[in-house]
């Protein structure tokens, strides 16, 4: 039966829409400068105007974790804890509650290597202005970094800390936990194949259409440079290294991965990479791992099946953990 001219314009209107549709469909990418870093927003959609409100809110998000946890911004909460918390428990958001619990429950799996009280002596450090704590400075505070010093109340969502001089920050997990929330809004905009970071934490959502994503690893010594390229998909990545904030003295370099046993810098490792399901986790894990050193980090990412880990020492030396294979491995 020969179609009528009304069927055949209906046919031919439906295909322009498809077509319309697909021609439509393209990468968007948006960069902001938040919490003291870049945050990037990349995704493939169909629709410029869904693309653009997804990450803006994304952004916004960022803005608002950003408002809720700086140490330096004086009206976030996190500042009023480390007023108050000495004094008296300081009643805090469910939020900020489940990040301090997840943030000691690191404390216990890392044997205290990764512990938000380095900002105890921390706080002494002013990478921009070359400032650093005296020994004797560093030794009046040292006992004060201590995670059992915090005393978590979950009747009424308080913290408290039972000596005085103790203070927190939530540098080496609040990014990882920010590009978690990033990418949970792109899940709720339907995005398919997507990517959010900020700074040394990243996750992406699904390959880069058809092949996976190149991630590149930070050359900790050449800028720009790579150390090495992973292709991923569906997966979280963080880097932490002591080239992003820091300043050399003496032939020595004082960073911002604070080892708590000593209150300086933690060296031995460059850089570490952990690979892993959620960023919130390769956040807290890549900075355990630089502070534990090449051995005692690569035996926790053994223990732990879903996280895998790159780590580059002091010699430029790459170790890498049982999940990948080092590239003069590959052919044997
Ligand atoms: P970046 O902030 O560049 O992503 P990292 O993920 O390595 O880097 O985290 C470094 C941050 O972690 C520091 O700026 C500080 O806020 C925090 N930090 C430093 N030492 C420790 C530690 N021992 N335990 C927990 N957090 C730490
Ligand atoms: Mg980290």
């Amino acid at each position: 039966m020969p179609l009528s001219t009304k069927r055949l314009f209906k046919v031919a209107t439906l295909i322009s829409l498809f077509l319309l549709n697909t021609a439509q469909a393209e990468w968007y990418q948006e960069n902001q400068a938040i919490m003291g870093t870049r945050i990037s927003v990349e995704l493939w959609h169909d629709d410029p105007a869904t693309a653009k409100q997804c990450e803006e809110a994304v952004f916004t998000e960022m803005h608002r974790i950003d408002a809720l946890m700086s140490p330096y911004k004086e009206d976030s909460l996190l500042a009023k804890i480390n007023r108050e918390a000495s004094k008296q428990p300081v009643k805090v958001s469910p939020e900020l509650y489940r990040l301090i619990e997840q943030s000691i429950k690191i404390s216990e799996l890392s044997g205290g290597a990764f512990d938000i009280t380095f900002a105890s002596v921390g706080y002494l450090y002013d990478y921009r202005q070359h400032i650093r704590p005296s020994d004797e400075e560093i030794k009046k505070h040292l006992g004060a970094i201590d995670y059992h010093h915090i005393v978590l109340n979950p009747n009424d969502l308080s913290v408290e800390f039972n000596s005085p001089g103790v203070r927190i920050d939530l540098g080496g997990i609040a990014k990882g936990y920010a590009v978690d929330n990033g990418i949970r809004i792109l899940q709720q905009c339907g995005v398919k194949n997507g990517l959010v970071s900020a700074g040394g934490d990243s996750r992406i959502i699904g390959d880069k259409r058809g092949r996976p994503w190149m991630m590149g690893i930070q050359h900790p010594r050449k800028k720009p440079g790579v150390a090495v390229a992973l292709p991923l998909s569906d997966i979280a990545i963080s880097t932490s290294g002591d080239y992003e904030r820091y300043f050399d003295d003496e032939g020595e370099r004082h960073h911002h991965i604070i080892s708590p046993s000593t209150g300086k810098s933690a060296s031995g490792v460059i850089s570490a990479s952990v690979i892993g399901p959620e960023a919130i986790m390769t956040d807290a894990l890549s900075t355990t791992v630089f502070i534990l050193g090449t051995d005692k980090g690569l035996a926790l990412i053994e223990k732990l099946p879903a996280f895998d880990t790159i780590i580059i020492d002091d010699k430029g030396q790459m170790h890498y953990s049982s999940g990948f294979q080092a590239p003069s491995e590959a052919g044997r």
